[in-house]
């Protein structure tokens, strides 16, 4: 197999359209990624044939319903090498997931005098579910530093980390920067100490392959938007033994086994989290876009992207008053910049008008854009259908924006 990204774009049908008279270039992956036909076929099945409430009905289309759902955790455990499907929950995604762990786990298990740590590139969603369990529980959110290159400073990590740390939360790939963290060492170094931890795979997903039980990581998460699939569906891994341990997150039915106003005992893991209708259609998409990249030959895949974030970056580095906000050496699917002079906003609405698809702010990051100095970036963010031609439309389109602006 080799990657044909042409044969690729050809399955989604939402590249092939003209925004303001110009060809899409969809380069805003990190916001959300957009949905291959196997995925919008499989969603759309699923109510023409098969639509029905999981885990309940004596009939047949429930049946139907319960395995896909059940399936779709399997093609999850699969994607994470996990141990077994009931290490995976259900969640709308990252930011449920964060919030799930940080209020069951944070709230049964923090104390005052006890420290979480997360970095100073974390997503809002990795430090804002911490800090209001901290209110609560007296514990303390400590930030990891980070270098000027966007790096994680790995020897400040050590010093952190002593015997008041019960928690690392740390994102896998930085949505602002692309920066890739040594995931599997910091979880190494934490659990020296004691403590556990969270990955944030929100960006990571749909660029490597994934191994729970290789990185003898605690909890990990990813949203299924951003790995080709649809909204509103996300997956939390947990080691089985820690899910045990913790409380429920949301009461309500599905997640009980038996209730009375004496005593309510409740389901077992992963069914203790997961209250209520879950996304059923959302997990049925999920499973559809896994089974999809499964089927590219990822050696491939990786390579051709990381050609095009080398060629992306080569031209930013060669271009005239543009300035690389986070120049680690690991890097996956982010081109963070900013043009001296302008403001990120302007030059993302100049690029719009020319078909190119940017995110312009601080990317839910204001931590590290003050740690950088900036107030925001312009983030061209890459999936697999990106190619060369994008960036050149990208660095052309810039072009025409320096022209209006100055
Ligand atoms: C997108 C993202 C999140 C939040 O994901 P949701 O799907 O909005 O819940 C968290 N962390 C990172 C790194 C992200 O890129």
């Amino acid at each position: 197999m080799s990657f044909d990204v042409q044969a690729i774009r050809a399955q989604f049908p939402i590249l092939a359209q003209q925004i303001n008279g110009n060809p899409l270039v969809y380069l805003d992956n990190g916001a959300t990624t957009q949905k291959p036909d196997a995925v919008i076929d499989a969603i759309s099945n699923f109510y023409r044939h098969d639509n029905s409430n999981v885990h309940r009905g004596a009939h047949t289309l429930s049946d139907r319903a319960t395995s896909a759902f059940e399936q779709a955790r399997v093609a999850v455990q699969g994607l994470l090498n996990a141990g077994s499907s009931d290490e995976i929950i259900w969640t709308k995604g990252t930011t449920e997931s964060v919030n799930l762990v940080a209020f069951s786990w944070g709230q049964a298990n923090l104390k005052p005098g006890d420290r979480v740590l997360v970095s100073a590139m974390e997503h809002h969603a990795n430090i804002v579910p911490w800090q209001l369990v901290c209110a609560k529980t007296g514990a303390e959110v400590v930030p990891i530093p980070v270098t000027d290159a966007g790096e994680l400073d790995l020897e400040a990590l050590d010093g952190l980390l002593d015997e008041r740390v019960k928690f690392v939360s740390i994102v896998h790939v930085s949505n602002a920067l692309g920066t890739v963290n040594p995931v599997a060492e910091i979880i190494a170094r934490a659990h020296r100490v004691g403590a556990l931890v969270m990955v944030d795979g929100a960006q990571a997903v749909a660029h490597f392959d994934l191994d729970m039980q290789a990185l003898d990581c605690d909890f990990y998460t990813f949203s299924g938007h951003k790995l080709f699939g649809p909204t509103g569906i996300g997956a939390l891994y947990g080691k089985m033994a820690l899910l045990e341990a913790m409380p429920p997150f949301m009461g309500g039915g599905e997640m009980i086994e038996t209730v009375s106003f004496e005593q309510t005992t409740f389901n077992r893991v992963p069914y203790k989290f997961e209250p209520g209708t879950p996304n059923i259609a959302g997990a049925v998409g999920l499973a559809a876009a896994i089974t999809w990249f499964n089927g590219l030959d990822r050696a491939a895949m990786m390579a051709h992207e990381q050609a095009v974030l080398d060629y992306a970056v080569e031209c930013a580095h060669n271009y005239p008053g543009l300035t690389l906000i986070g120049q680690a050496d690991q890097r996956a699917g982010v081109l963070s910049f900013v043009l001296d002079g302008s403001h990120p906003h302007d030059v993302g609405t100049l690029l719009d008008q020319q078909g190119v698809a940017v995110r312009t702010g601080s990317h839910c990051a204001m931590p590290i854009m003050s740690r950088l100095g900036v107030s925001g970036t312009v983030r061209a963010s890459f999936a697999l259908y990106n190619t060369r031609e994008d960036v050149d439309a990208l660095f052309a389109a810039l072009d025409k924006v320096k022209l209006f602006l100055f």
